[in-house]
């Protein structure tokens, strides 16, 4: 009921959309031109000075690439958007511009592995101090404020443990350090969760998942609550070279009309999966925000809209069940990613998580058998009956044990 007050599907249908502006087209057409005649000298200077808006080069703006801004701003409920080649750009984008030799940043864990290795690897050699304290502790994440620290970037659902971060409590935190809240909001998405009007000043995506959600394009894009930051973040995003292309903002716009359809119908899958998975026996522990047993489960109900489609279980049979589950499957498809119309399944701590070392990846709960399965849109009658002949293949294969409780 949230969602229709917010009228989401709409946005994600109508946004960026103005037929007038387009010769009548019902699609925004593909610019696919990397500049744009000016008029007369003028309006070309006036273009550059900033007082006209039209169009100047592809690289610092695009009529198609604007759509697509203009709709996820919408959507996320900021005030203007900019969409980016990768998540990862969107990421670079926002540490670029605002961090600088000497910064500080506080981050939650665990975050979606390239984005640790990037403070780690990557920002540790620009001067950028970061420090790492768990999702689900407001008072470690209020205590690691230092006074050089300019930002507190956050990602709830974490990947892939499924923690939650209290967004209105890191908000308050971020406030009283007078800090941006950067929020990455991939997994959940704008349909079940908007970070902005819980406090966060800055939210990102990478919109190679639900936002596109046809597993078929890479892309980013970062969404700011104020112009004044948004100003700051754009100029950084060109001057980097970090911005989108046409075709790829026009494939992304057209999956965006239909978020809101394939979010609910692949969240319906997932809750009736984990429910399905946490009685099987051969499942050790399910973790999933859409179940009681989880422990952040009232926060859940209070920030999310839904609990969404990924969903993080452990096999009995530890990492050795993980890989027979994983080899066993034959519709849901063995390949990192999620948020597509199709189930795909993966294990993290080999997989995309294997860029953060071993024991790093336990403390934050990325346990050797791991499994992170992302549901699609396939019916669930298909999906439980191809888990269940996987199973079967990993009981077949380990020895009898007694059943416990988890
Ligand atoms: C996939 C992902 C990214 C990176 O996005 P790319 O489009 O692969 O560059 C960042 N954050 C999260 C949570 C992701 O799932």
């Amino acid at each position: 009921m949230a969602n229709d007050a917010n009228h989401l599907h709409t946005k994600a249908i109508h946004g960026g959309l103005d037929p007038a502006a387009h010769r009548g087209a019902v699609s925004v057409p593909i610019y696919q031109s990397s500049t744009f005649a000016f008029p007369s000298a003028e309006e070309g200077a006036a273009r550059f000075a900033g007082t006209s808006p039209g169009p100047i080069y592809t690289r610092m703006g695009n009529p198609t690439v604007q759509a697509l801004e203009s709709c996820v701003a919408d959507l996320e409920e900021g005030c203007g958007a900019i969409a980016t080649a990768t998540g990862m750009a969107a990421i670079s984008t926002v540490f670029l511009a605002l961090l600088r030799n000497g910064d500080h940043v506080v981050c939650t864990d665990p975050l979606y592995g390239a984005t640790r290795t990037l403070l780690t690897r990557y920002f540790s050699r620009l001067g950028v101090t970061s420090t790492f304290v768990p999702a689900t502790d407001n008072a470690a994440l209020a205590a690691a404020i230092r006074p050089e620290t300019r930002l507190i970037y956050v990602e709830t659902p974490a990947n892939p443990t499924l923690d939650l971060v209290d967004l209105a409590a890191a908000s308050a935190i971020a406030r009283a350090a007078v800090i941006p809240l950067v929020v990455d909001n991939t997994f959940a998405g704008p349909h079940l969760q908007r970070p902005i009007t819980l406090g966060a000043d800055v939210v990102l995506h990478s919109m190679t998942k639900s936002l596109n959600g046809h597993s078929d394009v890479i892309a980013g894009i970062v969404i700011a609550r104020d112009p004044a930051m948004l100003a700051v973040l754009r100029d950084a995003a060109i001057m980097f070279g970090m911005t989108i292309d046409p075709h790829q903002s026009w494939l992304v716009l057209r999956g965006i009309r239909t978020l809101g359809m394939r979010v609910e119908r692949a969240q319906q899958n997932a809750i009736a999966i984990a429910r399905w998975l946490e009685q099987h026996e051969e499942v050790a522990w399910v973790r999933f925000p859409g179940l009681p047993s989880h422990p952040q489960f009232d926060l859940a109900q209070r920030q999310m809209s839904g609990p969404g489609s990924v969903i993080a279980f452990e096999l009995r049979g530890g990492t050795e069940a993980g890989r027979i589950l994983m080899n066993s499957v034959r519709m849901i498809t063995l390949a990192v990613s999620l948020g597509g119309v199709e189930s795909l399944i993966e294990h993290p701590s080999s997989m995309t998580h294997k860029g953060v070392p071993v024991e790093e990846q336990r403390r934050q709960g990325i346990t050797a058998g791991l499994v992170r399965l992302s549901a699609g849109c396939e019916d669930l009658d298909d999906l439980l009956a191809d888990l269940a002949q996987a199973l079967a293949c990993v009981a077949v294969a380990s020895p009898p044990r007694p059943r416990v409780s988890a």
